[in-house]
């Protein structure tokens, strides 16, 4: 049998960590047993979905290369096949219209709760009830009353709920629109869905879908449902709680690769690695792996490997996108050195691309920002003279190429007799403003004569 996993979003929000693992789960089962990958868009709560927010998350996972096979799938244009199945069930006695108002419905709840029972629907219309005038009616699921639901998830086991415990599900409103339990089963069943990994917030739909498959006389398919992702403070991570959007990952500068490794390890493990390229996720990636217990997204861990991930990067790879960044934060990156010959010299001193965009600005900018108190801290009188005769010496330099500035510079420390800190220090600080730096001869070629002796100068004056 061919694997057929799918992701199914809800258009209401960002597609956040969460979102994201949860796809790349479904995209590497797939992978693995060379199935299919369908991204299906449940759309069906009108209100709440957006089709910006839709295509922020089919944007999102082609970002990440989480690329699909069919779809993507709107809910919203299945409404007829939808119609269809609650018609059929309808029909073969597998769901009743319910005629039940809401004060009916209301005085129910109050009375179980009031003799310390679970509040549940009674089934009352479930044997027939005449239409009620003014009333339009829901479709209710007739659940089994007997007999227990007994599956085995892949990652909680083996799993059995009594019938008797699930009530007369409504599959359609008083409109007549479906509702996510009903529009799943049929989406999963028509789309020969094998596999569903989701989060185990669905645990509990679980149960009530495989009635709706066996009503439909369909196999439901294997399950997996991966425990929530917590944030730092042990929160779920959720749209609702403002967790970042994949694309902000994006702009924040974070490689695909960084976040899909740091993601795949929240709920999974191969041994004890840590690292893993896409290749190797897709070939260690199995069920068994997976484990029950909440895992929580460490933003120390994704910058560290995004990091990691950046310094292999080959620099004409992410010469572009800095490129791109450099603008935004007002430079001309054809003002200053080769990007692509920074940006190999940088990569390995930053966590993000956009910080190291920002760690670059020094180098495409003729104007420095110094921080008041670390330009005192650097600017000493005794820095200050050493500048001074560092500066008079740079000023007879014909050649302005790293391997000159770097003898004139050793020539002054001679002359001085000091170690390098003394005079590298001041210096490093009046060409950068504190931005991480390679070696300072490279600093000062790129950086150019004028804007080398600019700066120079900039530090002295600054100081009181
Ligand atoms: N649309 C559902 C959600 O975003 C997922 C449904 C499912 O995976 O079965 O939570």
């Amino acid at each position: 049998m061919k694997v057929r996993t799918r992701f199914a979003p809800s258009p209401t929000g960002v597609l956040h960590a969460g979102g994201v693992r949860t796809a790349l789960f479904s995209w590497l089962y797939a992978r693995h047993h060379g199935g299919a990958f369908v991204l299906r868009i449940e759309d069906t709560d009108i209100e709440r979905s957006s089709k910006e927010s839709a295509d922020a998350i089919c944007d999102g996972l082609a970002w990440l290369g989480l690329d699909w096979d069919e779809g993507p799938f709107y809910q919203s244009s299945r409404v007829a096949r939808y119609a269809e199945v609650i018609a059929r069930l309808l029909d073969e006695d597998k769901a009743y219209h319910c005629y039940c108002t809401r004060d009916e419905l209301d005085a129910l709840r109050r009375e179980q709760i009031a003799k310390g029972l679970k509040p549940r629907y009674d089934g009352r219309c479930r044997e027939g009830r005449a239409p009620r005038a003014g009333v339009d009616p829901v479709v209710r699921f007739k659940n089994p009353q007997q007999g227990a639901v007994v599956f085995h998830d892949h990652v909680h086991g083996d799993i059995e709920t009594a019938n008797g415990e699930l009530d007369d599900l409504v599959i359609a409103r008083a409109d007549g629109a479906p509702t996510y339990n009903l529009t799943v089963v049929v989406d999963d069943a028509d789309m020969g869905i094998t596999h569903v990994i989701r989060g185990d917030d669905h645990l509990s739909n679980t149960p009530r879908q495989i009635n709706i498959f066996r009503a439909l006389g369909a196999a439901p398919p294997d399950y997996a449902h991966v425990p929530l992702i917590l944030d730092q403070q042990g929160a779920r991570l959720s749209k609702r709680t403002g967790a970042p959007g994949v694309l902000q990952y994006r702009e924040q500068g974070y490689l695909p690769e960084a976040l899909l490794n740091c993601l795949v390890r929240l709920g999974w493990a191969h041994g004890d690695q840590e690292v893993f390229s896409l290749d190797e996720m897709v070939r260690h990636f199995d069920l068994g792996g997976l484990n029950a217990s909440a895992a929580a997204f460490d933003p120390a861990k994704l910058d560290w490997l995004n990091g990691h991930y950046l310094a292999q990067t080959p620099a004409a790879a992410l010469a572009n996108d800095l490129a791109a960044r450099l603008r935004l934060l007002g430079c001309d990156p054809a003002q200053g050195p080769a990007l692509e010959e920074a940006a190999e010299a940088m990569k390995s001193r930053h966590p993000t691309l956009q910080a190291m965009a920002q760690g670059m600005v020094f180098l495409y900018k003729d104007e420095i920002a110094y921080d008041d108190a670390a330009a005192r801290k650097h600017a000493t009188d005794d820095a200050r003279s050493y500048l001074r005769c560092l500066l008079a010496a740079l000023e007879t330099v014909e050649q302005w190429r790293g391997e000159v500035l770097k003898q004139t510079l050793s020539a002054v420390l001679k002359d001085l007799n000091i170690p390098m800190g003394k005079l590298g220090k001041p210096l490093r600080y009046a060409l950068t403003a504190g931005a991480p730096s390679p070696d300072i001869s490279s600093v000062m070629e790129w950086l150019g004569r004028e804007r080398c002796l600019a700066r120079i100068r900039g530090l002295m004056e600054s100081a009181p």
